[in-house]
């Protein structure tokens, strides 16, 4: 018999997430994917989720999924995970469904694996392979009973489209609870950026200690811009408070996939390498010759970072 998989979607102003549908894609090649969608723009998103894969999407279209922190989410999916019983709960790793997660997992007891890179159904049971140490694999067999829930890294998988097929819409109508509705969201701030979000950017280039101070990181953020790239970060300079976290690439940082990834002053320690070593092309500048980074680079720079990268930007804007 198919299995069934479930994914929650979580909503961008008011758009399905690009991560949370890139999940959605892969359950539909797991079996039958199922999605749920809540918060105020859910119903007129619902029929468009059959094109990602869904086959049928459970909607309930209250805001006050979008005015309560995830406590409102956690009450409706545990409710539906009770009645349906679906093999798989899959969440993409982000901020609130992470949380979401662990709360499904205490309330419902039921096992749940984080930071998935694939997974795949194998007689023996569900084969989830995460990274471990940094740059290492490990595939671990789910230990649930009923329903496994697993978050997936976002850019694990790419984006899948099922043209013509259309989702079966379930309209919920169930009331939340006040106890749900225990933290307001009073507002939210978006961090000004003008280049392009990092998970999405074609072109990155980070910086790490190498570059010596906070002052210095203009040199990262002057060559990213004139590439049209963005501008990432080794967790050593986001933890020295030179930058927001929001710049971290790495194991506890984001997941990208660029085409083009150049590393300043970057050592290439593992945690750093999981982030970023799926990109098609790495660029590294360091001054010494042995930094592990260079394992992955496919073109690597000799030399004093502070030297070279306002040379690249010169070049680049040359052109
Ligand atoms: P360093 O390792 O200090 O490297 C600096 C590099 O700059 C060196 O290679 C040096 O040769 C070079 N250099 C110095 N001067 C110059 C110059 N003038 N020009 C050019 N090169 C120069 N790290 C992450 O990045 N992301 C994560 O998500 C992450 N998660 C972690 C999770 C755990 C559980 C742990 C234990 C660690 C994690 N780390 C993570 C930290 C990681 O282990 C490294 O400490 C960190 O990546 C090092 O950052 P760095 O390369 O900037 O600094």
């Amino acid at each position: 018999m198919a299995h069934t998989i479930w994914v929650l979607i979580e909503l961008e102003n008011g758009k399905p997430a690009r991560s949370s549908l890139e999940v959605l894609g892969k359950a539909a090649k797991l079996g039958r994917a199922e999605a749920i969608v809540l918060g105020a723009a859910a119903a007129e998103i619902a029929p468009e989720l059959g094109q990602y894969g869904a086959e049928k999407v459970y909607v309930h279209a209250d805001e006050t999924y979008d005015t309560y922190l995830t406590l409102p989410a956690v009450e409706t999916v545990s409710n539906l995970l009770k009645q349906h019983q679906p093999d798989l709960l899959l969440l993409a790793t982000t901020y609130n469904l992470r949380d979401i997660a662990a709360r499904l997992m205490v309330r419902n007891n039921i096992g749940l694996i984080t930071d998935a890179t694939d997974l795949n159904f194998e007689n023996d049971g569900l084969k989830v392979t995460v990274p471990w140490g940094g740059e290492n694999l490990v595939t671990a067999t789910h230990p649930y009973q009923g329903t496994g829930i697993v978050l997936v890294r976002p850019k694990a998988f790419a984006l899948e489209r099922y043209e013509g097929r259309t989702a079966e819409v379930e309209t919920l109508t169930t009331t939340i609870s006040t106890e749900a509705q225990a933290i307001k969201v009073i507002d939210t701030v978006e961090v000004a950026s003008e280049g392009p979000a990092l998970e999405d950017a074609a072109v990155i280039v980070s910086g790490g200690r190498g570059l010596g101070k906070a002052e210095n990181y203009h040199l990262v953020e002057e060559l990213a811009a004139a590439l049209g790239g963005a501008p990432g970060a080794t967790r050593a300079i986001v933890d020295a408070g030179w930058l927001p976290y929001s710049y971290q690439i790495g194991q506890t940082g984001k997941t990208v996939k660029p085409t083009l990834y150049i590393a300043a002053g970057i050592s290439g320690a593992i945690q750093h390498l999981s982030g970023m070593k799926g990109s098609k092309f790495i660029v590294a500048i360091n001054k010494d010759e042995n930094a592990p980074i260079f394992s992955v680079a496919d073109f690597g720079v000799v030399g004093d970072a502070l030297t070279i990268l306002p040379q690249l930007t010169e070049e680049v804007k040359k052109r």
